[in-house]
This record gives C-alpha cells, structure tokens and sequence, in this order.
C-alpha cells in the first residue's frame, strides 16, 4: 500500500465510520482522524450517533478545516438501522477503511438491584452494536484487503466495578469480539483492537461529584484526568498505515491508573 513516509497518509484516502462521534471521546476521534496533515490524519470520516444536529455541526467543522465529512445518524442498538448506515456510507463514500466503535451508555446500578432492561440496553449498546458494525464492515474492508478496527473498551472491562456490572460485562465482551476477529481476519490485511479509556473527562463523567473525582485523580500516576485528545490519539495510532502488526490488543490510556 503507497504511503507518504513523512504523515503515515496513504495514496488513497481511506475512510473511517466513528459510532458515538456527536460529542466526547467519538467527536475528538474523528476530529482526529480527519485532520489533514498529520500522521494518522486525512481520513474522510463517517459521522454516526443518533442526534442529527451535532453531526451536522461537526461535519461543517470538519469540512472548514479542509477534511471530508458525511452524516449517518442511526441507533447503534437497532441492528438494522446500523448496517443500513455502514451499508450507506460504502456505497456513498466508495469504501470503508476504519471502524471506530465508541458509542456507549452506562445504567449503573448494583448487581442486586440491577434490572433486565438496564442490563440488556448496555449490553445492546456497547457490545452487540460492534458485533453488528464489524460484520457489516468486514465486508467491504475484505475487498480492499486493509482494515483497521478499533473498540473503545473500558478499564472498568479490564478490572471490574462495583456497580458497573453491565457495563464491564459488556466492555470485557469488546476483548473477546475483538481478539476472535483479529484471528479470523488478520489474514485479510484486517486489524482490530481495544482502546480501553480510563477516567476521561466528557458528558459520561461530568455528573460524578467533586469528591469522586479528586479521589480518582490522586490513583492516576500522571497526576491528571485525561482528555477526549488523549483518546483520539491512541485510536489514530492503532488505526494507522504503519500499525499492520498490532493486533488483538486491548491498549489501556488510563494515565497509569490501572497496570497489569
Ligand atoms: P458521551 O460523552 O456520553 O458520548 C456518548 C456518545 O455515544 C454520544 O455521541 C452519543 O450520541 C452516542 N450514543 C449513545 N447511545 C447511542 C446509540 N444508541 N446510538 C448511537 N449513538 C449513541 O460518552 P464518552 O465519555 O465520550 O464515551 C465514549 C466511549 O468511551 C463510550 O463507549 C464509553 O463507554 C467509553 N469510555 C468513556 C470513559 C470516560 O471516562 N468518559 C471511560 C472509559 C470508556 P447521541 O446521544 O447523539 O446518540
């Protein structure tokens, strides 16, 4: 594959779909991947979450910084409606090239008072939509014999949580999917990979009070929360021309605050 050495662009411009890109970590990623100029950058780039209006923002902001941006808004937990909008976008934007699943919810509650809807809307939402979205883009990266999938995972899906039964159940499954895929399609020129988020600060986090917070800062060695860029930077990395031997992984960017 023809690749400048001096930004890790290819020839070609590659494609990424980003799930959950209207706000918080899934908008800096395709900020991200469409920033031209830079390594990993240059991606024409899917915009996908279920509220039009912020994609259609970020699409404009995306295009005045001289990138190429489309909207496909969907419901990532309604299986048809989500390969409906990958089918979509191949058909629109000629291929598909990087898969970033990052939408996600939590309901967190404990175990013993934990509903069945709770339980199923998370595990719908943060683990069954990749399943869905990997099978339908495995497809069209096969063609092209390239394709970079990436999973934002969780360390809550790496060490548990107490009242994030669901939610680390279902980011723990993104392991799993994920390392199954890496070897059925590894052959095919197909990565895929966990980014696994530590405490970041967006929408999802912003709630906690104060106190959390400061406690959860002081158990993160670089002394500091990270940062939707912080994120975006790992998942352009992984899902970059140069990253063809990364595979299966999960890559936790957590500021140090969990290590094996
Ligand atoms: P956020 O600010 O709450 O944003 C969530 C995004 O997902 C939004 O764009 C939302 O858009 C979209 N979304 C939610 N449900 C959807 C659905 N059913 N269909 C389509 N889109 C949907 O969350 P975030 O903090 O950026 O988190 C992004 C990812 O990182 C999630 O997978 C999360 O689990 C993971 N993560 C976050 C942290 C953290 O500290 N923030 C830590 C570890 C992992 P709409 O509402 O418009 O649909």
């Amino acid at each position: 594959m023809a690749d400048s050495t001096q930004t890790g662009t290819p020839a070609i411009q590659r494609v990424a779909f980003v799930t959950g890109a209207s706000r918080g970590i899934g908008r800096a990623i395709a900020l991200r991947l469409a920033r031209p100029g830079v390594v990993g950058g240059g991606r024409a780039v899917a915009l996908c979450a279920r509220s039009a209006g912020p994609l259609e923002e970020l699409k404009r902001e995306i295009e005045a910084m001289g990138g190429t941006a489309a909207v496909f808004a969907c419901d990532v937990s309604d299986a048809k409606a989500l390969a409906g909008a990958i089918d979509a976008c191949v058909s629109q934007m000629g291929r598909l090239d990087i898969l970033v699943n990052n939408a996600g919810i939590t309901k967190d509650g404990l175990v013993l008072r934990m509903s069945d809807e709770d339980w199923d809307a998370v595990l719908d939402t943060n683990l069954k939509s990749a399943f869905v979205a990997c099978r339908a883009a495995a497809r069209a990266m096969m063609k092209n014999r390239f394709g970079r999938i990436v999973n934002i995972g969780s360390t809550s899906g790496v060490v548990g949580n107490a009242g994030q039964a669901n939610y680390a159940a279902a980011k723990a499954g993104l392991s799993g999917l994920t390392k199954s895929i890496a070897r059925e399609l590894g052959g095919k020129g197909i990565t895929a990979n966990v980014v696994a988020p530590g405490f970041i600060q967006t929408d999802m986090t912003e709630h906690l009070p104060a106190d959390v917070k400061e406690k959860v800062t002081g158990m993160i060695a670089v002394g500091r929360l990270g940062t939707v860029e912080d994120i975006a930077e790992a998942v352009a990395y992984v899902s970059g021309e140069q990253s063809g031997f990364l595979t299966g992984q999960t890559i936790v960017v957590d500021g140090g605050m969990t290590m094996a």
